[in-house]
């Protein structure tokens, strides 16, 4: 069983909660840029290697910034997120644009700002040549579809609405060369939240295989090849997290065996995680403000699910830890719901989650929430986004986003 550790005590966010109300995220600096230099220290082999962070698991822009210093890129899918990399200096194909469904608009920013354009479908090469003119590099998104070893563990790419079929694959790449594109790239991303090494093994081998073939057929030279995002995260303390290192040997190996051994031309290697990299360093702080016993007992906090999504919308598992009353430390422990103010009964942070035994004005810490946490909120039943701070190296705490206020609420209207 590994433990969730946190890089604070009740004591010291108790202070915080002095200057800065609850509910708040609570993002630890040290433990983001850990997570980015892992990423590229696994790398390290592959000449090239690039981490285009999914600016949609955090668009902080205070933390983009702080992934560029440790030479990440930015994976981006609507204007709002290219501006966001315009404003924080990541620029030219420091961008990866995965979109899908795009906007001419959209299509036209990526390529003012030089973005790598990443295509999700075959009419869109036409598409973007109508609205933006063609960039010299381009690449497509490739949909595996059916996956036969695999799909147990994945789903079915064939319902997925993302990419170009493995034909479209070919016929796409010998468009592009007939339009004067002179540089390539292949990008896949089938899985999400994927615990399971060996999974990264087949989908840089089948991408590997793809991209040999592409350029025995085409005739062009792939360039990179995008493994997307999914890598996962042990959301639970019983699971086993990912290794990054392994993962990294194993796609080493493919590479080996599928790209040294039959061309001599470098292959960079590219992926788009936003989850690994962000989500153990973002917790959500709340305090307990109600307590009712029912049919079962509830904790009630000053978070609700418009500020963490995941629970109420996939069930998902986040930890959670009462601060100052630590797991194993003799409290005495009962079963209950932790649930959120909305008027939806899927407002749960937990249900039916053994915690030692909680008092009104407990913190509790809600972990992992730092990739698509605060992204994903939103203001249903009138309820304000809530501030994002920083804990930096220093050991000081810096507030990187306010909390909404009812102004921002009624901003977009004309209310007299
Ligand atoms: C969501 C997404 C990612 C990031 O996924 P994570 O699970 O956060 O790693 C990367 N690429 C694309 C195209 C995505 O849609």
């Amino acid at each position: 069983m590994y433990s969730k550790t946190l890089p604070f005590d009740r004591e010291f966010v108790e202070k915080l909660t002095e200057q800065f109300p609850t509910p708040f995220y609570l993002y630890d600096e040290k433990t983001l840029r850990r997570h980015a230099r892992l990423f590229t220290e696994s790398f390290a082999w592959n000449i090239g290697f690039k981490e285009f962070f999914a600016v949609k698991a955090n668009p902080n822009p205070e933390l983009l910034q702080i992934l560029k210093t440790e030479s990440l890129g930015a994976d981006c899918s609507s204007f709002p997120e290219l501006l966001l990399c315009e404003r924080v200096g990541i620029n030219g194909e420091d961008i990866m644009f995965t979109s899908n469904n795009t906007p001419a608009t959209e299509f036209i920013k990526a390529k003012e700002l030089g973005a790598i354009i990443n295509l999700d479908d075959l009419t869109h090469l036409e598409f973007l040549d109508y609205h933006a003119g063609l960039p010299d590099l381009i690449s497509f998104r490739w949909n595996p579809g059916a996956l036969r070893d695999i799909e147990s563990v994945i789903g079915n790419p064939v319902e997925a609405k993302y990419g170009l079929t493995t034909n479209q694959i070919f016929e796409g790449f010998a468009l592009a060369k007939q339009k004067g594109i002179k540089r390539f790239g292949l990008h896949t991303m089938v899985a999400s939240n994927m615990l399971q090494d060996e999974f990264f093994r087949y989908t840089a081998k089948t991408v590997f295989e793809l991209a040999s073939e592409i350029e025995q057929r085409i005739g062009i030279r792939v360039e990179f090849v995008n493994l997307g995002g999914g890598f996962g995260v042990a959301y639970r303390p019983e699971q086993t997290p990912l290794n990054m290192k392994r993962v990294a040997e194993m796609i080493h190996e493919e590479y080996d065996r599928l790209i040294t051994a039959n061309n001599p031309a470098p292959l960079k290697i590219f992926t788009e995680s936003g989850r690994w990299v962000a989500a153990e360093s973002g917790t959500l702080i709340t305090r307990v403000i109600h307590e009712k016993n029912i049919y079962k007992r509830y904790i009630g906090v000053d978070a609700c699910m418009a500020h963490l999504m995941r629970p109420g919308m996939y069930g998902a598992y986040h930890h959670i830890t009462v601060l100052g009353k630590s797991e194993n430390s003799g409290f005495p422990v009962e079963t209950v719901d932790v649930v959120g103010s909305l008027c939806e009964n899927c407002d749960k942070f937990a249900v039916d989650r053994a915690l030692p035994k909680i008092e009104l004005g407990d913190i509790l810490a809600i972990h992992d929430a730092g990739a698509h946490g605060y992204a994903m909120g939103f203001q249903y039943n009138g309820k304000l986004r809530c501030a994002e701070l920083l804990l930096q190296e220093n050991g000081t705490v810096r507030m990187i986003r306010r909390a909404e206020t009812p102004d921002d609420y009624f901003a977009t209207l004309n209310l007299k």
